[in-house]
């Protein structure tokens, strides 16, 4: 069975959900074979097996890691050299794309970015995309050389289907480009006990409805109940009552979870460009006429002052806490 390349997104020690769902969707054309970079790959290689990785290309050391975007596409161009993969799968992220983009010029073949979902065609993976701000989807394949596609969080649950998980050590000779932007210092982000937004399976959103940054608690209080991110329009986020790294949009964060709730959100193209895709909205906005509605699949016609408060009330009593 021919091999799917899928690039691990970790953060040293723990694999990110993306990387699980990768893992399952590069089931359906093949032999998954997870590529790490950096340290790490021991205690991961549990979690990777769990979830069908027969293999994991290790390409250890600091000289990848200490370079930004670069010597990511090195190591995956060798590989698809080596391995002559079916095809690539790197997540829809910032750096996902930009590893994929790199890869794609260096191996000469085509990339397809953003997609919600793949599906077995003739000739390699049929990717579903959505664009124009999310007003169409579309269905395209890579017709030159091997596909390489990023594939947004949260596009399918991650199913787990038990395989080996080899480690197989890769030594890559970095060539000078590739360490053009050298990593001088990271800082670890202040992390919330909520999941990171753009991997959430339920994120909870609120926008100028909202009135001001004190009543973001509600919008917490009821992710809080749910195991949801929070997210904000860039009404709310240019108001100063929410920070901008939680902003949902075009010039935010994109998300694709199973679940979102749009809390005093009027469904602008900027906005809804960066959560159209998610697979079921719920909308709480007391103008029936907010373009919103036109998204979404459950939507409630009322004031989110009176429905949150009520909502988070009967969501507690139902877990009994
Ligand atoms: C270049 C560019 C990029 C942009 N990028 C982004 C982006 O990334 N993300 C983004 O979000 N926007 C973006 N915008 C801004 C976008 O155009 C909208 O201005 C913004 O999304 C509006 O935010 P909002 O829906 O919260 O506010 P509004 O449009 O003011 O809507 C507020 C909604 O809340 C409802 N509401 C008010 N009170 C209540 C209540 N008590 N109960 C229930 N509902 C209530 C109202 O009925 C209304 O529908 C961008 C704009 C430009 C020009």
């Amino acid at each position: 069975m021919s091999e799917i390349l899928v690039l691990a997104a970790h953060d040293g020690e723990s694999v990110k959900k993306v990387t699980l769902e990768l893992l399952t969707l590069a089931r359906r054309f093949g032999e998954p074979a997870a590529v790490w970079l950096g340290s790490g790959a021991d205690g991961a290689r549990e979690r990777l097996a769990e979830y069908g990785a027969a293999k994991v290309y290790v390409a250890g050391g600091d000289d990848v890691t200490d370079y930004v975007a670069a010597p990511a596409a090195e190591v995956l161009a060798a590989l698809v050299a080596q391995a002559s993969p079916t095809a690539v799968l790197v997540p829809s992220t910032a750096e996902g794309k930009e590893v994929a983009g790199r890869l794609a010029v260096k191996i000469g073949s085509g990339v397809l970015t953003d997609a919600v979902d793949l599906t077995p065609g003739d000739g390699g993976p049929v990717a579903e995309q959505s664009i124009f701000g999310g007003a169409i989807i579309v269905k395209s394949k890579v017709t030159t050389g091997t596909p390489i596609v990023a594939v947004r969080p949260n596009a399918v649950p991650p199913e787990a289907s038990p395989a080996a998980a080899a480690l197989e050590p890769v030594s890559v000779e970095l060539n000078s480009a590739a360490k053009g932007a050298h990593i001088t210092e990271r800082v670890a982000q202040e992390r919330s006990e909520r999941p990171e937004l753009t991997e959430a399976s339920i994120v909870v959103s609120g926008g100028r409805g909202v009135g001001n940054a004190e009543n973001f608690a509600l919008i917490e209080g009821l992710a809080d109940k749910l195991g949801a991110a929070v997210g904000a329009s860039r009404a709310a986020t240019d108001a100063g009552w929410y920070p901008h790294q939680f902003q949902v949009g075009q010039t935010g964060k994109t998300v694709s979870p199973q679940l979102y709730l749009a809390v005093g959100i009027s469904g602008a193209i900027q906005h809804r460009a960066g959560m159209q895709t998610s697979k079921t909205i719920m909308v709480i906005n007391k103008d029936p006429e907010a373009p919103i509605f036109e998204l979404a699949d459950f939507g409630v016609v009322g004031d989110l002052f009176k429905v949150v408060p009520q909502l988070t009330e009967e969501i507690t009593r139902r877990q009994g806490s």
